[in-house]
């Protein structure tokens, strides 16, 4: 691969002279670039790690403008870690409500528990302590690590490797062998020339969100187009090429909904698996026959790695189902995930179906 006009680039080499000098220009670069085009939001305000811990674990897989509404009132219920680790897991899931992926509640929890009990209630400055914490890893530990405790923690994420991967040329399939390994070479290269750490890193991760993009790439306002490869070459369209998409797993299940007047039957689901500990209508299983179940439709959920269709049946003298109790679908502290959500919504309207059907009969 020649392409690069100002220096060669061999996508099977770790380290090479060239690049390593263009990444510690990146760094300045950025650095210089990014106090100017920073957005303004809400945990850039106050830098505490706990703060930094706290966004991050939301911003995993729910959209900034949606955690920027949440993250300030959930701060305020969980100022700290001892706070939440006090306050248990079923307060932080009830807060967490309608963020979805649930897991990272129960693993934020956790890692407050972690903190009060192995590092007297202070969040861990060093990346490699951070990482030892439950739902922490190696990109999560160099963010708080840099972005909140200035230290020169490399951070590798879906924009950073976008970013580095055209400023390099780097055309390689992502998964590719020594892809990764070579990323975070680069990042250590890259946050190690910086003069502040905190600025270079989210720079960088700042420039992949809002001028990088994955399909429209502003090069024209860049503060790294002097020195990118792919423009240089033609090739921004093409680089990095898209990840091979596994196939989602197909996942079916049918379960019963039970009204009593405005409360609805609700069980825990199991500690571990699919929605774990979170409130949902029982599967069918866990009613009679006698019940005369009968079906008013279907769900469907997509999530990273599941296709899950949900064939929901109405149970109009359902009241055996074990373990599950009658509660009001509207009370936020369930904590109902959104799959749960949208079968009660579809509940709720044939309920509505039948009684307008009954009064007009
Ligand atoms: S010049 Fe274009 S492709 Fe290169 S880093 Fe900047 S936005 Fe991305």
């Amino acid at each position: 691969m020649r392409w690069c006009l100002n220096d060669r680039y061999d996508p099977t080499m770790s380290t090479v002279g060239g690049h390593d000098e263009r990444l510690a220009w990146a760094a300045g670069e950025i650095s210089r670039w990014f106090p100017a085009a920073a957005r303004d939001l809400p945990w850039r305000r106050v830098r505490t790690p706990w703060r930094a811990l706290v966004s991050e674990f939301m911003l995993q897989q729910t959209q900034v403008s949606r955690v920027a509404e949440r993250f300030e009132p959930f701060l305020t219920v969980f100022p700290s870690p001892k706070s939440m680790a006090e306050a248990g897991e079923d307060a932080v899931l009830a807060k967490w409500s309608g963020m979805g992926y649930y897991r990272r509640a129960r693993l934020l929890h956790a890692a407050a528990v972690s903190i009060v009990e192995h590092h007297g209630g202070v969040v861990p400055e060093d990346a490699a302590t951070l990482e030892s914490l439950p739902g922490v890893g190696r990109y999560t530990a160099g963010a708080i690590a840099s972005i909140a405790c200035g230290q020169a923690a490399p951070i590798v994420d879906g924009n950073v490797d976008r970013v580095f991967a055209r400023v390099t040329g780097d055309a390689s399939i992502p998964g590719a062998k020594g892809r990764e390994a070579r990323r975070w070479q680069q990042a250590g290269v890259f946050v190690d020339a910086a003069d502040l750490p905190e600025v270079a890193n989210e720079g960088l991760m700042e420039l992949g969100a809002l001028v990088c993009h994955p399909k429209a790439a502003q090069c024209l306002i860049c503060p790294l187009a002097a020195r990118c490869c792919a423009l240089q070459a033609g090739k921004v369209g093409e680089i990095p090429p898209p990840k091979p998409r596994p196939k989602k797993k197909l996942i079916e299940m049918q379960v019963g909904v039970a009204w009593r007047g405005k409360k609805l039957l609700l069980s825990r689901r199991p500690d571990t698996g699919l929605f774990a500990k979170t409130m949902f209508p029982p599967e069918i299983h866990a009613f009679s026959m006698a019940d005369e179940p009968r079906s008013i439709g279907e769900v469907r959920h997509q999530t990273t790695h599941r296709d899950i269709r949900v064939h929901v049946l109405l149970v109009p003298n359902g009241s055996k189902a074990p373990k599950a109790a009658w509660k009001h679908p509207d009370d936020p502290e369930l904590a109902l995930t959104s799959l749960a959500s949208k079968i009660i919504a579809l509940a709720k309207r044939a309920q509505e179906d039948e009684s307008g059907e009954t009064e007009s009969s």
